[in-house]
């Protein structure tokens, strides 16, 4: 995780390729068929003719190409919006078309519905163009829709409210096999089990370093009375240059008991840099702030020292991943997370230098050091970061939209489902601040096979007494979450150890 994380939306999801195979039966949202769909358009709503805030004002006209008499700008401080008053006849689905022009590159900016927050929406363009949100749902009647600055400098001509595509059901019929020909029956019997239940249930996480009697999982079984399915741990305490400052990492043994006692584990890797790149404080030297290592000058060679010395941390970390593999613990195995927002350095030389990395990572690991416990989950969060079919078998993206927030991040969801795999995979929040509502995630067709819920002020506040935090989630939606019918919990799952492996798989 980023503290202050965000989510950086993909853009509008494509068409389903015809890639796709064989299309069995998913769950009845009771919607038309996508071939008797024509998308329509409900309302066109000027923003020149919108209400203002802030810096937001009409523009002096210049640029070309706009709509209606004008376009407005000024989105520069973080109270500037622009707020339209929309009516829908209906109940239902809609995109959000927020025809706007960058003022240079790429910019995000958030959206929000009825004073809630309902996702980003990004512009690179400098004419007018396209840039929206799909699948909002919202209630017959008239709503207040706010596009308001997160990075800003946008010129923004008008929204456009339209039908949304009904979800096309196979991208909940996982096509995809394990990446790894090789994996081990464990590892099948997990992957077995997850894409069994993809599409009708929630694996509830949560990351807590200290193991299932820390203090996340304690305040989580006192208000709720259940354990979370997934552990969420880190490799980090095993990274060479924490090692060297005397880190001992227990994430290992903690893995393995939680395995036997009948839980999922999945691993992310805070990776932090060589000791001679660190920059600043020895202890954050994953981000990109406190390093100065270059991704792209190690994975084209001409710095051979630095890449020698990643070979090393892949080799300390992949010591750990035997001694799982030894322990026949399959592992949900998330490294190189949030590559595309920038804030760590594997992530800051750009995708081409990243994906080399994940690459050379997955085949050191695989295929030197014969690693098949590892279920690969891949979490770039921007197509353009994807390496391949053949190297991922879970999309993950983690989605912090700030306190209180239960949407079901539906946008996020499509775009990771839609737009990077030609064949469908898993798609999980591997991290999040809130937990979203079973229903609303139901009810938008947001599957998310999994949420993992990060450590710390997200569930359990910092005393020495285990006392939730509600500063994300209340203890309310806490219950709710965990008591759903649908919520996998580590009491509802079944025997992994014996888990019937796929035909297809074995
Ligand atoms: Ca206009």
């Amino acid at each position: 995780m980023k503290r202050g994380g965000r989510i950086l939306s993909i853009g509008l999801a494509a068409a389903m390729g015809a890639a796709m195979a064989g299309c069995s039966a998913g769950k009845d949202t009771g919607q038309p068929s996508g071939a008797d769909f024509v998308q329509t358009t409900v309302g066109i709503y000027e923003a020149e003719d919108a209400v203002f805030s802030g810096n937001v004002q009409a523009a002096n006209p210049v640029k070309d190409g706009y709509s209606g008499t004008g376009y407005v700008e000024g989105f520069q401080a973080d109270a500037d919006s622009c707020t339209f008053t929309v009516t829908v006849p209906e109940d239902g689905f809609y995109d959000l078309n927020f025809v706007s022009a960058s003022s240079g590159g790429e910019k995000h900016n958030y959206v929000s519905i009825d004073g809630a927050s309902a996702g980003t929406v990004y512009v690179e363009e400098s004419s007018f163009t396209d840039s929206g949100l799909t699948r909002v749902y919202l209630e017959a009647g008239e709503h207040e829709i706010s596009l308001s600055k997160y990075w800003g400098w946008i010129y923004l001509d008008y929204l456009e409210v339209l039908t949304s595509e009904p979800i096309d059901e196979r991208i909940y019929e996982v096509t995809a096999g394990l990446c790894n020909p090789n994996a081990s029956d464990e590892t099948k019997r997990l992957y077995s089990y997850l894409c069994d239940i993809y599409g009708e249930k929630f694996l509830s996480g949560q990351y807590c370093d200290t193991g299932p009697n820390g203090k996340e999982f304690q305040v989580i079984r006192k208000a709720t009375g259940k354990t979370p399915a997934v552990i969420g741990l880190d490799f980090i305490e095993y990274t060479p240059s924490r090692v060297e400052h005397g880190s001992k990492g227990i994430a290992t043994d903690i893995a393995i008991n939680f395995w036997e006692s009948g839980g999922v584990v999945t691993f992310c890797w805070h990776w932090n840099a060589p000791s001679k790149y660190l920059t600043g404080q020895w202890y954050s030297g994953f981000y990109n702030d406190y390093t100065n290592i270059d991704l792209a000058k190690i994975m084209n060679g001409e710095d051979t020292e630095g890449y020698e010395l990643l070979m090393e941390d892949i080799d300390a970390i992949a010591e750990q991943l035997l001694i799982l593999q030894e322990a026949k613990v399959p592992i949900l195995w998330r490294p190189l997370h949030e590559a595309g927002g920038g804030w760590f350095w594997w992530g800051a030389s750009g995708p081409d230098a990243y994906k080399q990395l994940y690459i050379l990572l997955y085949e050191r690991l695989t295929n030197e050091y014969g690693l098949n416990n590892l279920i690969w989950v891949w979490n770039g969060q921007d197509a353009e970061w994807y390496p391949g079919d053949e190297y991922v078998d879970i999309i993950g993206e983690d989605v912090y939209p700030g306190e209180k927030v239960y949407t079901s991040q539906v946008d996020t969801y499509l775009n990771a489902a839609m737009n990077c795999s030609t064949e469908t995979k898993l798609v999980y929040m591997t991290e999040n601040g809130c937990i979203f509502d079973p229903d609303l995630a139901r009810r938008d067709g947001a599957m998310w096979g999994m949420w993992c819920t990060w450590s710390g002020e997200f569930v359990a506040k910092d005393v020495a007494v285990y006392t939730l935090s509600e500063q994300y989630t209340e203890e309310y939606m806490l219950i709710k979450a965990y008591e759903d019918e649908d919520v996998i919990t580590l009491e509802d799952l079944p025997d992994l150890k014996t888990y019937e492996i796929h035909k297809d798989l074995k």
